[in-house]
């Protein structure tokens, strides 16, 4: 790798899935500046608007809003107060211990978060389920990732990406859908770009029922209803078939359940697809010309996709189109799901999700739970499986869950249907937050408040959407008394075993550092898909990030998976799932006739506790606004600009009113950023639904129907 300059240091964004590299400039107490990597193969020195002001975040006047030491309050009715460290996770050991001696170990959870570190994640889910005995650990992935995990699982067999970045170069068609990519992972935008520029034979189709800055860029753009995805994928699919673009031979030699998906195919003509999307039936048509006959085709799909109350099928269906037509496991094509996170891929990884087990392993496999128990030296791993945060919250609010442990991350302002979740954090009667920012709406709710490390501060490492694992190094102290996330829950854990007299405490939690927890989990990756027992920090330092797998003796990780035809399940064959279309939960109706789909702008991230302390990054959007057809307007006689009330069943905000011919008319969208401070309501979140999908119990985020009228 390049050699840096004296106070330099090589370290990645902490925003979206696409992983850029960064370099730090500093001066060793204050970070200074920041430029993208030329040698990290994510980004190649490319950084957007957010990763490029990320030293902005970080400036002394940032400290306004951090959280620089422990604040604690022992009821409900007093602020909290200053404390120091001992003091407050002594408290916190005391309150857990006290709930789980006197209800139970199910009745602790702890919700954490995609941008932890692998480490940070990986001692969580220690402490709960080998330590306290509880599956209730789960994450905010859960609204992220969950529904591409289960869908890789239940056709693929393993949750793996099988394509990678560089495949761009080789794609003839690439199929978007459910995301606005230019906006959500803007570098991969660029390399999609170049690639079209070094192949304008390359065609590019984008599913999305808005006009996005992605789809005004396509060869082919499906505006599709809300929520009809699957009719689609099943039309493509129908059109393949009757045109014989399939691949039998692949079919026959690795796949499993095609003539059960085939009968149920049948029945979706493009027409009666075009029908239930509100399509042209020539349109479906033409994709699926594209998709089955090109030389390679890749799919690239996100939160359009994933969060949706069928997105695991949304997921499964896209998959289906690909194993039929061999588009799969060769350079330039495979299905592509994109990590709206920076780590969803890492936390996944170590089991950090309430069904899963630390190297992609599975709760409900008793052979699994024994590994586990062998590899952290206690007895069993619990059997129940523990609630996801859909499920968490809930029972946060019906009084069951009693003491809850949140890190990095802010579900009073994500979660979907947020009346529901400030009744959950009033309820519960102990509320513990570890946070870099105080001011979140989250923190409102601390009876105690954890000051953490964020970006710049903090070591260890993280995956990106392509199974690319990075260091993440810390180029300055920790302000104030912040602790890193690993190190804060580990002195937690320990206290909390001696005051439940567990003897293996110390043998559980017995790192001095970040590289010993990492070099547990590589251990746990042993023999399992994302063997990465030829790994280390110091590879990982000398020859730059690195793909999974990377098991010991390799000399690089595997680009892609699936060359060879053989899938990680018991028949090694890759299987099709049969998939319907379903309606969203929601339906418009008489009363709330506007269907609002949510997503990001560009230069914002998820809740702003970052990006909306830097000024320039306002330029791009300056408030929220819910975007509305001029068809829609008229009908109501409303004006761009108005300030309107947005309500849904289950809350409303107030906001103003942006023309958008991206929107189709009976539709209406809302950047998802924005909380209370910038809108009356809780957010735009007060509107959404927790309805979820049954397999990943990833909630319905993108689909509400609402009401819109004038203030
Ligand atoms: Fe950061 Fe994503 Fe932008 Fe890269 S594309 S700089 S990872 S926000």
């Amino acid at each position: 790798a390049e050699a840096l300059k004296p106070l330099e240091t090589r370290s990645t964004c902490c925003y979206c899935g696409v992983g850029c590299g960064v370099i730090i400039e500093h001066d060793g107490k204050q970070i200074t500046g920041v430029r993208g990597d030329p040698e990290h193969p994510a980004n190649f020195g490319r950084l957007c608007t957010k990763g490029s002001t990320l030293h902005l975040t970080v400036q002394p006047d940032s400290l306004a809003v951090r959280a620089l030491y422990p604040e604690l309050r022992t009821n409900r009715e007093s602020q909290r107060a200053r404390t120091d460290w001992n003091t407050a996770l002594d408290h916190a050991a005391d309150r857990f211990a006290q709930v789980i001696r006197e209800h139970g170990p199910d009745a602790v959870a702890f919700y954490i978060s995609g941008q932890l570190l692998t480490e940070d994640y990986y001692v969580f889910n220690k402490l709960a389920k080998g330590l306290i005995g509880t599956n209730n650990v789960d994450t905010n992935s859960r609204l992220c990732m969950s529904s591409a995990v289960v869908g890789y699982k239940q056709t693929l067999g393993a949750d793996s990406p099988p394509a990678c970045y560089d495949d761009l170069k080789d794609t003839q068609c690439l199929f978007i859908t459910g995301s606005n990519t230019a906006f959500a992972h803007p570098i991969l935008f660029r390399r999609i770009e170049d690639a079209r520029a070094a192949n304008p034979a390359m065609k590019m189709i984008v599913v999305d029922p808005r006009r996005t800055d992605t789809a005004e860029q396509a060869d082919l753009h499906l505006a599709l209803l809300p929520g009809t995805d699957i009719a689609l994928y099943n039309a493509m699919l129908h059109v393949m078939l009757w045109e014989e673009w399939i691949k039998p031979d692949y079919i026959a030699a690795h796949t499993e359940g095609f003539e059960a998906l085939r009968k149920v195919v049948r029945e979706y003509t493009p027409a009666m697809a075009a029908g239930i999307c509100g399509l042209d039936k020539k349109d479906i048509e033409k994709a699926a010309e594209w998709f089955a006959t090109s030389g390679a085709t890749m799919s690239m799909y996100c939160m359009g996709t994933n969060q949706s109350s069928h997105g695991t099928h949304n997921n499964a269906a896209i998959i289906n189109m690909h194993l039929a037509t061999a588009q799969i496991g060769k350079p330039g094509a495979g299905p592509f799901s994109l990590t709206g996170q920076p780590n969803a891929m890492g936390g996944r990884e170590v089991g950090g999700l309430s069904n899963l087990l630390s190297g992609h392993r599975d709760l409900g496999n008793a052979e699994h739970r024994a590994e586990v128990a062998r590899l952290w030296g206690v007895d069993s791993v619990p059997e129940k499986p523990g609630l996801s945060a859909v499920e968490l919250f809930d029972a946060m609010a019906e009084g069951k869950v009693k003491a809850v442990w949140i890190a990095c991350t802010n579900p009073a302002q994500s979660m979907p249907d947020q009346n529901l979740v400030h009744k959950a954090l009033e309820t519960c009667d102990f509320v513990v937050v570890q946070e870099a920012y105080r001011n979140t709406e989250t923190a409102r709710y601390a009876d105690l408040l954890l000051p953490a490390t964020s970006w710049g501060e903090k070591t260890g490492t993280v995956t990106n959407s392509e199974r690319r694992i990075s260091r993440v190094i810390q180029a300055v102290p920790a302000p104030g008394e912040a602790r890193h996330d690993w190190d804060a829950a580990m002195d937690f854990a320990r206290r909390l075993g001696n005051k439940l007299d567990n003897a293996q405490t110390g043998k559980l939690f017995p790192y001095a550092n970040e590289e010993e927890i990492w070099n547990e989990h590589r251990e746990s990756t042993r023999g399992r898909d994302l063997d990465i027992t030829g790994l280390s920090y110091a590879t990982l330092e000398s020859q730059g990030p690195q793909q999974w797998p990377f098991p010991a003796g390799a000399t690089r990780g595997k680009v892609r998976l699936y060359e060879d035809g053989i899938f990680p399940t018991a028949s090694g064959k890759a299987k099709f799932v049969v998939t319907e279309h379903r309606e969203t939960v929601e339906k418009a109706d008489a009363q709330y006739p506007i269907r609002l789909t949510t997503g990001r702008l560009r230069d914002q991230w998820h809740g702003m506790s970052r990006t909306g302390t830097v000024a320039r990054l306002y330029a791009h959007e300056a408030e929220p606004m819910v975007h509305m057809n001029a068809a829609d307007m008229a009908r109501r006689n409303l004006k761009d600009g108005d300030m309107v009330r947005v309500k849904s069943r289950r809350g409303e905000v107030v906001l103003r009113l942006l023309e958008s011919a991206s929107v189709r008319a009976g539709q209406a969208f809302m950047p998802m950023h924005w909380g209370r401070n910038a809108m009356s309501g809780l957010g735009t979140n007060a509107l959404t639904i927790k309805a979820f999908d049954p397999y990943s119990k990833q909630p319905e985020l993108k689909h509400a129907a609402v009401q819109i009228e004038k203030l």
